[in-house]
């Protein structure tokens, strides 16, 4: 059995579980389940793999980066591929959040729910979008990574990268040592890969029991609203995109990304997935590591349709509720503050809810209103990732395919870089 079917037989069995714990009742507090299953087994085992997942990250961006950069061998086209990336990541954020707000604005979610009283959310201090730019280049690049600092390793490892070309001809055995780490670092990501089937079942199982069930029944139209302009995103604007600008074919595309789309939905963390957005890139897709060492990461940290997608699905709800116009000025304030909070969300569960703070102070919607979703984030949490990731991996086909980084025989064998159990 392909390892991609045995997650996916995990995860349903993870939904079964966790709903049949939640719709039972059985995981209070102190109880048998909650101590040995929801906060024990399933909590240990998921934990285990997500730090599994995060431990590769780190030093497989700086090996797949620098001999990346090496192997390009032209400035010229990483600065092509970098604000080509940029240009892409920031146009499908605002999309995808004018996409969410007329969703939701058409649906009119919220009018007339009786919800406002029950609010209660301290907001969290969002960075200032300039730390963010200032943080791009370390003081100190070993702190950097320690911290898991994405962009300040990526500029660090591209500026390795551009030196060691420079020196290239006195060090041929570092760049043989950095390709071989390279090397080593994919073969782990496989290896941890194979831990999927069980820890996927515990995330999903533990998730999914300890959800709100009653508040996502009061809060159906936010949910299904939201759900449903996540899934138009991907099929519609993202599928569009790669066909038109990237003349490539979607259903071989969503077939190869469904492993990744997998480890999103269950880590809810666009960087813990880092690892397998780039493997499927390389070694499904066929995008040449040269361009996918850098646009991944970078996408990962910069690039959040989905997450943009819940904020603005939140904005008009919560502003509806409370009975706020925001008017034109104050949606275009919202896609405008979204697009910038996204290259600050840490990609993390939950880390668009911190930045969600800061949009709702830029229009004056109550901070407290975001507590109101609360109780049903981690849920559209995972279905965010997922889209956030795709996202990472669209943008990441359509700049290779336009610099000539993309092997179509790869890409178009649907067996290419599969892993069987
Ligand atoms: N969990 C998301 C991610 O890692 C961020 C968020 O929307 O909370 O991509």
């Amino acid at each position: 059995m392909h390892l991609t079917t045995r997650v996916i037989i995990s995860l349903v069995l993870g939904i079964i579980v966790g709903l049949g714990i939640n719709f039972s009742g059985i995981n209070v507090e102190g109880s048998f389940v909650q101590e040995y299953l929801t906060t024990g087994a399933f909590y240990v085992v998921g934990t285990i793999f997500v730090n599994a997942l995060k431990m590769l990250v780190v030093p497989l961006v700086l090996f797949s980066l620098i001999p990346g950069i090496v192997g390009i061998g032209d400035v010229r086209l990483l600065g092509r591929v970098g604000s080509k990336s940029f240009a892409l990541y920031m146009f499908t954020t605002a999309v995808a959040i004018a996409t969410a707000i007329l969703f939701a604005a058409g649906f009119g979610i919220g009018e007339g729910l009786p919800l406002a009283g029950n609010a209660e959310f301290l907001g969290q201090e969002a960075p200032p979008v300039s730390q963010v730019f200032i943080n791009i280049v370390p003081d100190n690049p070993i702190a950097a990574m320690a911290e898991g600092d994405m962009l300040a390793i990526i500029f660090y490892s591209i500026l390795f990268g551009i030196s060691l070309l420079a020196v290239a001809k006195e060090s041929p055995d570092l760049i043989k040592l950095v390709e071989q780490l390279n090397g080593v670092m994919m073969k782990m990501v496989t290896i941890v890969m194979h831990l999927a089937p069980y820890a996927v079942f515990c995330l999903v199982a533990k998730a999914l029991a300890e959800l709100g069930i009653d508040l996502l029944i009061e809060l159906v139209g936010y949910v299904l609203v939201l759900a449903f302009a996540l899934v138009f995103h991907v099929l519609v604007t993202q599928m569009t995109l790669l066909k038109v600008l990237g003349r490539l074919n979607p259903v071989m595309f969503l077939r190869k990304i469904r492993t990744a789309q997998l480890f999103a939905f269950s880590t809810s963390s666009s960087g813990a997935t880092i690892p397998i957005t780039l493997r499927t890139t390389q070694e499904r897709l066929g995008v040449d590591r040269s361009v996918s060492a850098f646009t991944v990461p970078f996408g990962a940290t910069i690039n959040m349709d989905g997450t943009a997608m819940m904020q603005g699905v939140a904005t008009v709800f919560i502003a509806n509720i409370y009975g706020l116009d925001l008017g034109m000025s104050g949606y275009l304030t919202v896609i405008v503050m979204a697009v910038l909070a996204s290259i600050g969300t840490a990609a993390v569960p939950a880390g668009g809810l911190v930045m969600l703070t800061m949009v709702f102070n830029q229009v004056g919607l109550p901070v407290e209103g975001i507590g109101l979703i609360l109780g049903v984030d981690r849920l559209l949490d995972m279905l965010r990732t997922s889209v956030n990731v795709t996202g990472d991996a669209v943008v990441t086909s359509i700049v290779a395919r336009g610099e000539g980084k993309l092997d179509l025989e790869v890409f178009n064998d649907p067996e290419a870089g599969v892993i069987d159990d």
